[in-house]
């Protein structure tokens, strides 16, 4: 693709995360959008390159407040922790955010899962507190899901190699001093 189209394409992701709420209607409103491939291009969460995770938000809007419920559901491809090869890891949570719309603030006030923003304030951005979400939501630890016999469903070539790398890294780990001084250390 080109460059530049890319720009265009990516700066229109963003610009879907905008949800006006001067001049809303009370009451609840329901919007869903693509956290695609173009999504995860421009968020630059690390490692994380490609999915599809379908994003469901209810507002419900007040004079004085807007909550919003958001719902993930889809998947993301993330390196393997173990065989470096892209795995789907399923991803199906809710988050909640709580906008209380204030006269005199000037400096919007984010935090977490509460924000003072404004009463006048036209829209709001949604696209970083998505991206935190998503982030989140990660397993700390990547892998391959084990088969119904218990086997690994890694890259087997790569299993492999890394079967016949580990006796070195063995070897290296019981001569370093540091380990052995740990070793010694006895709790009172
Ligand atoms: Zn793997």
């Amino acid at each position: 693709m080109h460059p530049n189209l890319l720009k265009v394409k990516s700066r229109d992701k963003k610009e879907e995360f905008k949800l006006r709420i001067s001049g809303v209607e009370r009451g609840k409103h329901l919007f869903s959008i693509n956290c695609d491939n173009a999504f995860f291009e421009v968020a630059e969460i690390p490692d994380l390159h490609e999915g599809d995770v379908k994003l469901q938000i209810e507002m419900d809007i007040s004079d004085k407040i807007v909550t919003l419920d958001f719902h993930f559901k889809g998947y993301v491809t993330l390196p393997c922790d173990r065989c470096m090869e892209p795995v789907n890891i399923d991803l199906d949570f809710s988050d909640n955010l709580v906008v209380k719309l204030m006269p005199w603030i000037e400096e919007p006030e984010e935090e977490d899962n509460l924000w003072i923003v404004n009463e006048n304030t036209y829209e709001l951005d949604l696209f970083h507190f998505v991206y935190e979400s998503i982030a989140l939501a990660l397993p700390t630890q990547i892998l391959h899901p084990d088969d119904e016999n218990g086997n690994s469903t890694c890259n087997p070539e790569i299993l492999k190699k890394l079967e016949e790398l580990t006796p070195h890294e063995k070897e290296m780990g019981d001569i370093d001093p540091r380990l052995e001084a740990l070793k010694n250390i006895k709790l009172s």
